[in-house]
């Protein structure tokens, strides 16, 4: 960090002039995002004057999405592909199928891989695509035609140099099968890296499914060895038991964690003496929800905010921990294996009764650095072994996670405002030297 004046200079932080689609009032993810942008801007130093171009993207596609289904009848989808940042590199970020998707929520999550790439010194910037549709309503075949078609409209910005993206939520290696093929049809010839998280006899990468559950745990490993908390017979309480949340549950049990309670959108468990994860991983597989698991009480609604535990990972959703949650949870330590997870007022909540929270930004990095992986090994078409993987991730996590620690207690801020002080400054530095076009 060679910026760490402090300054109250007011202009840095109502700089924003809102933009003209975007309702200022909303408790939204993009509000979210700017919020936690203003709290960093003085931590900025000179490129401060830079730090407008966080707080718009470079670029924002809307497209039509229109399929036959397979009773013959149309149906409109809306899709984005939002480009937060390119000043690093490419663009690179995931795909996220849900019914609650706009373009807002899309803008949040692009920029939070900005600060995310930057963060672990990927040669990234921040992207992400999204589709409004619940996908469990969609046969294989309506899924595959809506897939195609959405690349075939993003194809004018997406590409191995351009733009790359990646699975998210509800989206998978065989979503990014399709994706790869449609876009190398396009082109013809074959792009494998042009998308990340593909099935591994399509250029994908060994350890990439797990890659990001993998850095959760990592991460949180690290900042529990700081605080003193011993991972082993720790209480886990995890939100989400999708690619994330499962996969943590999974490591921090063989750590010697309790994973006490699990909430995923059909309902929540809690066991005092731990879930047995491996069944309900198997449970989840095949029921596509946790509900219906024996062996564990059943757990309502915003109880599972209260759970007596140590650890809290939130792996769903964004906006999920809210300042009355933060209140009420009795954890030492949060893990935000989701993007976006925690509102501001709830990060000041957390704050003031002294519970760590590790940043997304650093937290679930682990899945977009074995994209990173991934894309390397497909251009040079020489592919590494699960071990090389699984180092490699470690070195960059623990090495990304020292310097976040240490920016933090050099500027006396939260791990986030640490992330993002050292992301942004690469992030406005690489803007600086490449300079303002024309
Ligand atoms: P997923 O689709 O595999 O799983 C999502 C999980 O969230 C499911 O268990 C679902 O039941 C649960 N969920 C959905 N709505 C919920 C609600 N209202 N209440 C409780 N639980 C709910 O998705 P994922 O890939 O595990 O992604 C989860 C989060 O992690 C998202 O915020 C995503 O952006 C983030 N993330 C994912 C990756 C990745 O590589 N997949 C990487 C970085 C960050």
């Amino acid at each position: 960090m060679k910026y760490v004046t402090n300054t109250n200079d007011s202009r840095l932080a109502s700089a924003q002039e809102h933009l003209s689609y975007i309702d200022p009032a909303a408790d939204s993810p993009w509000q979210t995002y700017l919020a936690q942008v203003d709290r960093v801007a003085p931590y900025l130093g000179p490129l401060a004057r830079w730090a407008e171009t966080l707080r718009r993207p470079k670029r924002a596609l809307i497209v039509d999405v229109p399929i036959e289904m397979d009773d013959g009848s149309v149906r409109h989808f809306e899709g984005f592909r939002v480009q937060h940042n390119l000043s690093r590199g490419p663009g690179k970020g995931g795909v996220r199928y849900h019914p609650e998707v706009t373009l807002e929520e899309v803008m949040a999550l692009s920029a939070w891989m900005t600060v995310k790439n930057a963060a672990v010194g990927l040669p990234y910037g921040g992207a992400k695509g999204g589709i409004r549709v619940d996908p469990a309503q969609l046969s294989r075949k309506e899924l595959e035609r809506m897939t195609r078609r959405y690349t075939s409209e993003i194809g004018i910005i997406i590409g191995p140099q351009q733009d790359i993206p990646a699975p998210d939520v509800n989206t998978n290696p065989q979503v990014m099968a399709w994706m790869m093929d449609t876009y190398s049809m396009n082109i013809g010839g074959t792009a494998t890296g042009v998308v990340t998280g593909k099935p591994i006899q399509l250029g994908g990468s060994l350890g990439r499914v797990k890659a990001t559950g993998r850095g959760v745990f990592v991460t949180g490993r690290e900042a529990a060895r700081r605080i003193g908390l011993k991972l082993d017979g720790a209480r886990v309480a995890v939100q989400g038991f999708g690619n994330v949340g499962g996969v943590a549950a999974e490591l921090f049990a063989e750590a010697g964690a309790k994973v006490v309670a699990v909430q995923d959108h059909t309902g929540g468990l809690h066991h005092a003496d731990g879930l047995d994860v491996a069944r309900l991983s198997a449970h989840v597989q095949e029921a596509h929800g946790i509900a219906g698991f024996r062996d564990a009480d059943l757990l309502g609604g915003d109880d599972f905010w209260a759970v007596d535990c140590d650890i809290l990972i939130p792996a769903a959703l964004e906006g999920q921990l809210t300042e009355s949650r933060a209140r009420r949870t009795t954890a030492k330590m949060v893990l935000e294996g989701a993007n976006g997870p925690t509102l501001p007022a709830a990060d000041d909540v957390l704050q003031s009764r002294g519970i760590l929270v590790v940043p997304d930004v650093i937290c679930n990095a682990g899945g977009v650095t074995v994209s990173y992986f991934e894309w390397v090994q497909d251009f040079s078409s020489f592919f590494w072994s699960e071990d090389e993987i699984n180092a490699r991730l470690e070195k960059i996590l623990v090495g990304a996670f020292a310097a976040i620690w240490d920016t933090a207690e050099k500027l006396k801020v939260p791990l986030r405002t640490a992330a993002f002080a050292v992301a942004c400054e690469r992030v406005l530095e690489a803007r600086v030297e490449r300079g303002l076009y024309p």
